[in-house]
């Protein structure tokens, strides 16, 4: 069967057409930089050359129409129509407690995710009209949805409440949730695997202390002990921990009522700020989420980059600390996502940090991109390592288990 599995991110759709049988990818590509100027659709078929398309995307429906088209083009497609599709598996980013595994996509499932709206506002919506486009346009193929929420619902109570009235847990259901689940899971296991073959095959994932830096447009920071998600930096909301491409991250809440006042603003508002203008967007006072930017205007020595790399990194290296200290020690420290698998500035700069954990950065290895590669040296303490996520291999592995 093939299953095509749709991950919409907030400036970014990526796509891949699997064959769940063997797990071989058929095509896949990302319409990049939606919303912002410059979109692109980068599609490729299997062992073919990447064709670029350069058109205006201002939504994600828009996106999704342009990728079944590139699927079924009669000359640069492997599709001869959109019934050679079996099923459609979709990221869905926040489930809250409705969803602790993912679904098949049913009426109720699409009214339960939207009414989780509220608590992912960049992304939930994204997502959804992801699904409601392919549903207008395959309205007979099975979609199933994974939830990035899912794989921390392990995390104890002591990591997931948050020093407020027990009552707002208990009526409101106000708790860290946690995001990017599917990438965590993956890179975890991933890690762990890879660790095995180059470093220590005697031991297990389940027996492995593993931080994972998701670093992405979204960002978050995973501790990941004996198998389970015990904490992770996002939390009700995907607003909390990291600095990102336009969230705040961790902030003092009383900066809500005290900018509402300042700036006569509702907190609906402040909020919105906090979700869209800030981050490294918000740090340089304008200007480009995209690290490529950032690092070249860094690398030109423009402060207001310089600020917010400063400021990104340090937060990075903060919370790799935390997590060394909740787990009583770390054996993996994992980079992954669009900055993590690319970016060796930022890897380099946040393992500047970490030398109190006996680390050693090999700058050679730390300039390979986008594959699996330990940036450790061999006598490293702890071993530091970037890893490619897959979060389609895992959302195509659960669409299959559920359609089948
Ligand atoms: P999301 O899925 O959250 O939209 P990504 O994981 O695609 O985001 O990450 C987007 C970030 O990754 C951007 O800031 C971009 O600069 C960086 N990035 C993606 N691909 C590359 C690349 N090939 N080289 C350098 N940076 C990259």
């Amino acid at each position: 069967m093939n299953i095509l599995v749709i991950n919409c991110g907030s400036s970014s759709l990526k796509f891949q057409l699997i064959n769940s049988e063997n797990e071989e990818t058929i095509a896949k590509g990302i319409c990049e930089r939606i919303g912002i100027t410059g979109s692109q659709l980068i599609y490729a078929a299997a062992g073919k050359d990447k064709i670029i398309t350069e058109k205006p995307m201002d939504d994600h429906l828009i996106a999704t129409k342009m990728v079944l088209s590139a699927l079924t083009d009669p000359v640069n497609g492997v599709l001869k129509s959109l019934n050679e599709i079996g099923a459609v598996g979709h990221r869905l980013v926040h489930g809250g407690e409705k969803f602790n595994k993912s679904a098949l996509i049913t009426e109720d499932v699409i009214r339960a995710t939207e009414e989780c709206n509220e608590l992912a506002p960049l992304h939930n919506p994204a997502n959804l009209t992801g699904v409601l486009a392919c549903r207008e346009l395959m309205p007979e193929t099975p979609m199933v949805g994974v939830f990035d929420t899912a794989f921390h619902q392990s995390m104890p109570e002591k990591a997931y409440l948050y020093g407020i009235p027990y009552e707002y847990y208990e009526m409101y259901k106000v708790r860290r949730y946690g995001f990017h689940g599917t990438s965590h899971a993956y890179v975890s296991r991933h890690s762990a695997e890879y660790y095995q073959a180059k470093v220590d095959n005697s031991r297990p994932f389940e027996d492995l202390k593993i931080i994972v830096c998701h670093l992405g447009n979204g960002a978050s920071v995973t501790a990941v002990k004996n198998g389970r998600s015990i904490d992770t930096s996002m939390g009700l909301t995907p607003l909390e921990g990291l600095i990102m491409g336009t969230r705040s991250g961790d902030i003092d809440p009383a900066i809500i009522e005290f900018l509402s006042h300042k700036e006569n603003k509702t907190i609906e508002e402040i909020t919105a700020v906090l979700n869209k203008k800030s981050g490294v967007v918000g740090l340089q006072g304008g200007g480009s989420s995209d690290f490529r930017d950032i690092t070249s205007d860094y690398l030109a020595g423009k402060p207001e980059a310089a600020r917010a790399m400063k400021a990104y990194v340090y937060r990075i290296a903060k919370y790799i600390g935390a997590y060394t200290a909740a787990m009583n020690g770390v054996d993996i420290i994992c980079f992954t996502a669009g900055i993590g698998e690319n970016n060796s500035i930022v890897r380099g700069e946040v393992c500047e940090y970490l030398g109190y954990l006996g680390i050693t950065i090999d700058n050679a290895a730390n300039d390979i991109k986008g594959e699996d590669i330990i940036i450790s040296t061999a006598d490293s303490k702890v071993t530091v390592m970037s890893v490619p996520t897959d979060e389609e291999l895992m959302i195509a592995r659960d669409t299959r288990a559920l359609v089948m």
